[in-house]
């Protein structure tokens, strides 16, 4: 394992809970590990803890198997990447990159230098000052000044987040692509579930300093395991359900579920997991056209339900319709009241 995190614990007020909490992962050498969650949810914290930058009140940190908990900063053998860059405004590219390389002759020192930076594609610009760059190009030299040293592991903090969205898209395939060929275990954090879904191998769902889910994207969408997790990851259908073995009684008739459970439960159905038919009990509300497809509000006996369609389809608010489950749900827990018509999660409404 290149990082392992045990029972991580980080408390920064004595009455208040802590903001880390018990999170543990590991990961293997090349992987890409994204750290998920709302804002203050402790992700930021997690990093600077596995960075040195805090200290934590519990748990343990190892890279390539060495306890590194209490070691400076400078001795990890981590990179870090922030998400303002941090480069330093007077040095050069160049000087920059070499700035964290010590021990080294300056010959050496350059050449290295110039290797990382031929990496990232950045060579051409090694003597220009970083207020003289583009934000992406700003973030290849940050990353080439992490990575330059040959850490084990390299922490990205947002590194995205300043960069508008069409270069943002290339940016992260591009940091994607270099972290994955140079081998090196990386954690990413992120607010942003479809960069973490894009970005990933696995990633960790955080929510109230404490990991909630950890799984590979398909698995963290596709078989959620709290109505958190399902809501936090796009948008979803929370429907009450009595589970008998793999189905489940609920307000959409009887549903067959993708594990077996037994009682009063809380399922998942995302919008495109439903289809609408003509003439039914239920009412479309609302039509969202969104270019690729297109999402209905649809209401059934007091309950509303989000509904994907393929652009061409053309039901219209006020329309009577029948809504049809084509997927297995998803159980996300346990639900206290057994009867379909009581409503603990309610359904997302669409943004606009
Ligand atoms: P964001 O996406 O907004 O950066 P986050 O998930 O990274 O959020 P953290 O920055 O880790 O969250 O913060 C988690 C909580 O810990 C917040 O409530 C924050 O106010 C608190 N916190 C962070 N650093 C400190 C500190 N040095 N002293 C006291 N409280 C802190």
């Amino acid at each position: 394992m290149s990082l392992r995190v045990e029972n991580l614990t980080k408390r920064f007020h004595p009455d208040l809970p802590p903001v880390v909490q018990e999170v543990s992962f590991s990961l293997e050498r090349g992987e890409v590990f994204a750290l998920l969650g709302p804002s203050g949810c402790g992700k930021t914290t997690t990093l600077r803890l596995i960075a040195g930058f805090e200290h934590p009140d519990a748990g343990a940190i190892y890279v390539d198997g060495q306890a590194i908990t209490h070691l400076p900063p400078e001795r990890r053998g981590i990179g870090f990447v922030f998400q303002d860059y941090a480069l330093f405004p007077h040095l050069t590219v160049e000087q920059n990159v070499a700035f964290g390389l010590r021990g080294m002759s300056a010959k050496a020192r350059r050449e290295r230098a110039m290797e990382v930076l031929q990496m990232v594609g950045m060579t051409v610009f090694k003597d220009r000052k970083p207020s003289e760059l583009s934000g992406g190009q700003q973030q290849r030299v940050a990353l080439a000044r992490a990575i330059a040293p040959g850490p084990k592991v390299v922490l990205l903090d947002e590194p995205f987040s300043s960069l508008d969205a069409g270069l943002r898209q290339a940016t992260r395939d591009e940091v994607r692509h270099l972290l994955k060929a140079s081998g090196i275990a990386s954690v990413l954090v992120t607010h942003d579930q479809e960069e973490a879904l894009s970005f990933a191998d696995r990633l960790g769902v955080m929510r109230s300093g404490r990991l909630e889910q950890i799984g590979t994207p398909e698995e963290v969408y596709e078989r959620p395991s709290t109505p958190f997790v399902a809501q936090f990851l796009g948008r979803t259908n929370l429907l009450p359900g009595e589970a008998r073995g793999l189905e489940a009684t609920t307000a959409l008739g009887k549903l067959a579920l993708a594990s077996g459970a037994v009682g009063p439960v809380m399922l998942s159905l995302r919008p495109e997991h439903l289809r609408l038919e003509m003439g039914g009990e239920a009412e479309v509300l609302a039509r969202e056209f969104k270019g690729h497809d297109l999402t209905y509000r649809v209401r059934l006996a007091g309950r509303e339900y989000l509904v994907h369609e393929a652009s061409g389809s053309a039901f219209r608010p006020g329309d009577r319709v029948h809504i049809r489950v084509v997927a297995k749900a998803v159980v996300v827990g346990q639900h206290e009241h057994p009867s379909p018509e009581v409503s603990v999660f309610s359904v997302p409404r669409p943004e606009r």
